[in-house]
């Protein structure tokens, strides 16, 4: 144990809390900036086991804030969990990591924590709608799960055991996406803030102190520290937590086209696309058996094994929806 003996040696959270540690298997669902901030972390502090799902890979725009990769992982077209768990291979061996290369989605989110069994879930995502689903499938399966949420300079982070406000509690209604990183950019900083505070909430948990009960918010630019007692806002005739009607889970729908965060638009296509990409019009000039780049007048595409296609370039909605038909033509 003297790997650990440091921050065991820390008092409230001592030998105890290392012990649950050492034993505790933490699903982190994204593996993107605060996904694999806290996977770092949990990693270098001894967890158990780590499970990683993202299906993503890593791209140039990444880097300014996700620490753990680097360019050899964009030149490769590497998934960010392969590449997350090469790094955390060589950071402790001895710590147990699944990188599932999945999306995950309304439809398999249950049968993901069926096969997945965590103790915990932390939330590395980028968008409120996953969010809101984690939300109810941390209620419908009694998993504990900590919100953590980053987007110009400003973060926040809630710890939820259920016994207090739910995410649905505290937010309401599912905020739009008006406030997402493509338009407000987003700070390197406050990604290491806010993963470092989800990982203090873990480690109170494994400490058996519990989790803090506070929403926690931050701004690291204009210096703010933030902490507020929300209990008062459980609501007892809550959709989600008090009548378990949930309104994501099993909802069967994927919109063909979506805005993501970042100055990217995904497309679906059927899962074949993939092996027919050669009909697809413009220039292969990059591919591995995860993803194929290709090039078409101002655009790139980057397509997946599964029929996602990321593009970047588009600048109107109009153009998206043009585009995303002429690419679907080309594959019939
Ligand atoms: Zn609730």
């Amino acid at each position: 144990m003297t790997r650990y003996a440091r921050q065991a040696r820390f008092n409230e959270f001592g030998e105890v809390g290392q012990e649950h540690l050492s034993a505790m298997h933490v699903l982190i669902i994204g593996a993107g900036a605060l996904g694999s901030h806290t996977a770092e972390m949990l990693v270098r502090m001894g967890v158990n086991h780590l499970t990683v799902i993202d299906m993503d890979i890593v791209e140039l725009s990444n880097l300014h804030r996700q620490a753990v990769y680097d360019e050899e992982d964009v030149s490769a077209l590497l998934p960010k969990v392969e590449a997350l768990k090469e790094k955390l291979r060589r950071v402790n061996s001895s710590v147990q990591v699944d990188a599932l290369y999945e999306e995950v989605t309304n439809t398999n989110m249950l049968e993901l924590l069926e096969r997945v069994q965590p103790d915990i879930i932390m939330d590395g995502m980028d968008n409120f709608k996953m969010r809101y689903l984690i939300n109810e499938a941390a209620i419908q399966t009694g998993i504990p799960w900590i919100y953590g949420a980053v987007v110009g300079s400003k973060g926040s982070v809630y710890a939820f055991d259920h016994t207090g406000p739910c995410l649905k509690c505290l937010f309401g209604s599912m905020p739009e996406t008006a406030e997402s990183c493509a338009i407000n950019g987003i700070l390197p900083p406050v990604v290491q803030q806010v993963a470092s505070i989800q990982v203090s909430e873990l480690l109170r948990y494994a400490s058996t102190k519990g989790f803090s009960k506070l929403l926690i918010t931050v701004d690291s630019f204009d210096m703010q520290f933030k902490t507020l007692n929300v209990d008062a806002l459980k609501n007892a005739d809550c959709e989600i937590c008090t009548h378990y009607n949930y309104q994501l889970l099993n909802q069967n729908e994927h919109s063909p086209i979506e805005d993501l965060c970042g100055d990217a638009t995904r497309f679906r296509f059927n899962p074949q696309a993939f092996d027919y990409a050669n009909l697809i019009p413009g220039t292969l000039y990059k591919s591995n058996s995860f993803a194929k780049m290709i090039r078409y007048e101002d655009y790139t595409f980057t397509l997946f094994k599964d029929g996602r296609m990321n593009v970047h370039g588009l600048t109107e909605n109009s153009e998206a929806k043009k585009l995303y038909d002429l690419i679907l033509k080309s594959l019939k």
